[in-house]
């Protein structure tokens, strides 16, 4: 037998291969599973604007699978709105979670469900739109509860964005806004809600309900539901880098996506 020296007894345990360890529990028929996978970053490849991602060939096959296996119980969630989701994933129209859990459909082709959010105070969405305007390249995508700033096309503008959103958040009394640092993206929303929230209002109904949630998620925005899945029972994956609360990592969207086709019994 070969011997452990103290030194390797204690080296942290590996993370287990990402793919396997997924398709494994998608497969597991002990513990029915309910699939949550955040889309900008995760399912997809993240591109110079949000409007310019590009869905592959054979995704859509491989999440409607899914969706089938799992009897329903796949979901997008994501901080895009829904509608813009039901866009990019035409003709599918998922379950999903959007505009970061300020709406919801449970099931396929229903009608979506919001949460009476507060829009952003007028005042606000000014300042934001003023200060986006300020600065060549930096895209705003305004969501009605919230604003993006998009900052790809323009990286050297962060630092300046940043000192101009701190004045804008200290700005009005009484109002609750949340500031959400992304991939080359800053977004302020009215407070309230987040994926872990979003993740478990889904599971508290079917088809979502009594399954063992699996998240994938690859940024600061997912972290809340991946922090989430160990009091749910369930296993929470990232993508790109480890973030807290992953059992393993994906090394790309890619590598989720041949993942998916796996368990979906789809070509890579
Ligand atoms: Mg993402």
């Amino acid at each position: 037998m070969a011997l452990v020296s103290p030194a390797d007894e204690f080296q942290p345990a590996a993370h287990p291969p990402a793919g396997p360890f997924l398709v494994r529990a998608l497969d597991d028929p002990r513990y029915p599973c309910a699939l949550f996978l955040d889309v900008d970053g995760t399912l997809l490849d993240i591109a110079g604007s949000p409007a310019a991602v590009i869905v592959p060939d054979g995704l859509r096959a491989t999440l409607q699978s899914l969706h089938h296996r799992l009897g329903g119980a796949l979901a997008l969630v994501s901080g895009r709105p829904i509608e813009d989701l039901d866009r990019l994933f035409a003709p599918l129209c998922l379950p999903a979670a959007g505009a970061h859990g300020a709406q919801w459909r449970l099931r396929a082709g229903e009608a979506v469900g919001r949460k009476a959010g507060k829009p952003l105070p007028g005042e606000v969405r000014r300042r934001l739109l003023a200060l986006a305007g300020a600065h060549d390249g930096v895209l705003a995508e305004d969501k009605g509860t919230s604003l993006a700033l998009h900052y790809r096309a323009a990286p050297a503008a962060r630092a300046a964005l940043l000192a101009g959103l701190e004045e804008i958040l200290a700005g009005p009394e009484g109002v609750e806004l949340r500031f959400l640092p992304g991939k080359m993206v800053f977004e302020v929303l009215t407070g309230g809600y987040d994926k872990a929230a979003a993740v478990e209002r889904l599971l508290a109904e079917a088809p979502f309900a009594g399954r063992r949630p699996i998240f994938v998620g690859d940024d600061v925005t997912d972290e809340p539901a991946l922090a989430a899945m160990p009091a749910l029972g369930g296993l929470a994956f990232s993508v790109g880098r480890l973030l807290p609360g992953a059992a393993a990592v994906f090394g790309s969207p890619e590598a989720l996506r041949s993942a998916l086709a796996s368990a979906a019994g789809m070509p890579p």
